[in-house]
């Protein structure tokens, strides 16, 4: 009796070390991060889905009017872009996305993925879930990502100061209840109508143009005189005739 009693004991404990052991382990192994971590140095001609998932933090930095696939495609366009956010930080610009890159983004991100001034909640005011829109609820939630990591880069762009973000993603009756125009890019989760503050809704409009956004609505374009709209759709529309745009 008293030997099995031993024995179990024993057990436990052996248990309680075990389960110590690979809470030690995994939190020494791990690199970073509660949302995505990269387990590898990537450069143009890599392929995968860490690429993608490097791709959308990438969004806001394709240049000057341009969009930049996420398609898990490490090609020239990517390279640029990681050129970007590396001097845009202060890192070596080479264009691989190697341990102080991926650092950089790790500091930058969210448990949940989203830029660390941005959120999924600042990005859906009119509903609590992201279904009722114009694509499914994965894919306005997904593209909201991709926006606030424009935003992000937006913001960083124009000194570190708030931006906020007044309207996101809006279901049809959300988007029926403000008077939006029924095609709007809000029903696709991509849209973000930002509001004046440190900076003027000119400027928000005009730095716009260099962090991956194909939709730029803003000041002197009807009904768009108290805030600047920024979106993915398909190919370039930008309106801000007060602006110069
Ligand atoms: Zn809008």
């Amino acid at each position: 009796m008293f030997r099995r009693t031993a024995r179990l004991l024993l057990s436990i404990v052996m248990l309680m070390v075990a389960a110590l052991g690979g809470v030690v382990a995994t939190a020494g192994s791990a690199q970073a991060d509660d949302c995505y971590t990269w387990s590898r140095t990537l450069s143009q001609g890599a392929s995968g889905s860490d690429v993608s998932q490097l791709q959308i933090r990438m969004s806001g930095y394709p240049g000057y009017g341009a969009v930049l696939a996420v398609d898990g495609s490490y090609g020239p366009a990517t390279t640029a872009a990681v050129k970007r956010f590396q001097s845009a930080y202060g890192l070596a610009a080479d264009g691989v996305a190697g341990p102080a890159t991926f650092s950089k983004i790790y500091a930058l991100q969210d448990s949940d993925c989203t830029p660390a001034h941005f959120s999924y909640a600042e990005l859906n005011r009119c509903n609590s879930t992201w279904s009722g829109g114009a694509v499914s609820a994965a894919a306005a939630k997904a593209n909201a990502l991709r926006t606030m990591w424009k935003l992000e880069a937006l913001r960083h762009a124009l000194g570190d100061q708030p931006i906020t973000v007044t309207s996101g993603f809006r279901s049809y009756s959300c988007n029926s209840a403000v008077g939006g125009a029924s095609s709007s890019r809000h029903l696709y989760g991509d849209a973000a109508d930002l509001g004046a503050g440190p900076h003027s809704l000119c400027k928000l409009a005009q730095q716009a143009r260099n962090h991956g956004f194909n939709g730029i609505l803003g000041p002197g374009y009807p009904g768009h005189n108290d805030h600047t709209h920024v979106d993915h759709r398909g190919s370039r529309y930008w309106s801000a005739p007060s602006c110069g745009i």
